[in-house]
């Protein structure tokens, strides 16, 4: 067998062209959707996602507000630029990238940020509200797990679904997800017993480890719907630095049935989930405000 391989780069830019419709509807009837993110320091590879994400977001038609700050930047300092994005009423959704450098609390910054404009779906009240499944705002990238699965029309009610990872930004939500949409979820992690015999169970196999390449073939049901979410660098041979995932890509499409490459699979996805929650976001700021 061999997988068919979904492009999540292709779905990507139809979700890109709805949400720039979507952006030009709203700017007809008087609201900009505006994203401001936030940048402390200088990370590289920081400093590119946010490059990309200001990018995409005026290629569909949504202003961007690009805010660096210094390295050295004090929490209070960062918190009070927050406050003053949360009274801004031109400014529908709030990243703040992460990492952030050492002296500020990562958790204290993402409870700053008004949970209405909080399109990272990152906050303690959106990740409560996904728990007891009234979502506002999906975390970007296993929102975007979904879409994929929806787009290759994967049947997720009473599939053995198993995520590998359990971070607060990918492996949990992502299993929440399923489980809403009636799979029988497996959440593994560092401490898992025997991790290749639990996805060999697996429908529905998604890896969110970061590790190059640790999902192998012996580890895949034949036919499984495997979505790679790792993003890591090649650490030697020939193709040292290049881009991997957590999934050894050609050994697992002769397995699978289907199989997200990395790059061109989620990754692409998350950013384009970015843009769905801004336009929600200033969506729903425009229907409060015609509602008063
Ligand atoms: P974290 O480091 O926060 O979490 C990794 C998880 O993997 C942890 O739960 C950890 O377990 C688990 N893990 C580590 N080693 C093993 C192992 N040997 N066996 C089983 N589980 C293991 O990472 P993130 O969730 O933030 O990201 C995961 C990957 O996804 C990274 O490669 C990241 O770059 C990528 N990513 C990609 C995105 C995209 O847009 N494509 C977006 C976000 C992330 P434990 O909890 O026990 O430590």
């Amino acid at each position: 067998m061999t997988a068919t391989i979904i492009d999540g780069a292709a779905l990507a830019r139809r979700i890109r062209a709805e949400v720039g419709a979507r952006a030009a509807a709203l700017r007809a009837a008087s609201t900009q959707p505006g994203l401001a993110v936030i940048l402390v320091g200088d990370d590289s590879a920081s400093s590119v996602y946010v490059r990309n994400k200001v990018k995409d977001c005026e290629e569909s038609g949504i202003r961007s507000v690009l805010e660096r700050m210094p390295a050295d930047t004090t929490q209070a300092a960062l918190l009070a630029r927050i406050d003053a994005l949360n009274a801004d009423p031109t400014i529908h959704g709030i990243l703040v990238q992460l990492p952030l450098p050492r002296q500020i609390d990562e958790r204290r910054v993402i409870e700053a940020i008004a949970p209405d404009k909080d399109v990272d779906g990152f906050h303690v009240a959106n990740a409560g509200a996904l728990m007891t499944g009234s979502p506002r705002f999906l975390p970007c990238t296993p929102y975007g797990v979904m879409k994929i699965l929806e787009h290759a029309g994967v049947e997720l009610a009473g599939a053995e679904a198993v995520v590998v990872g359990r971070s607060n930004i990918v492996g949990k939500p992502q299993a929440m997800l399923l489980l809403q949409r009636n799979a029988t979820v497996t959440i593994c992690h560092s401490r898992t017993r025997d991790l290749a015999a639990h996805c060999r169970r697996a429908d529905v196999l998604v890896a969110a480890v970061g590790k190059a390449r640790m999902i192998t073939a012996d580890m895949v049901k034949p036919g499984a719907v495997v979505i790679d979410v790792g993003m890591n660098r090649i650490p030697d041979g020939p193709n040292a630095g290049k881009l991997c995932g957590d999934v050894d890509f050609d050994g697992v499409l002769a397995v699978a049935g289907a199989i997200t490459p990395v790059p061109g699979g989620v990754g692409p996805m998350t950013r384009a989930m970015l843009l769905v929650n801004t336009m929600e976001a200033a969506e729903r700021a425009a229907a409060r405000t015609a509602g008063r």
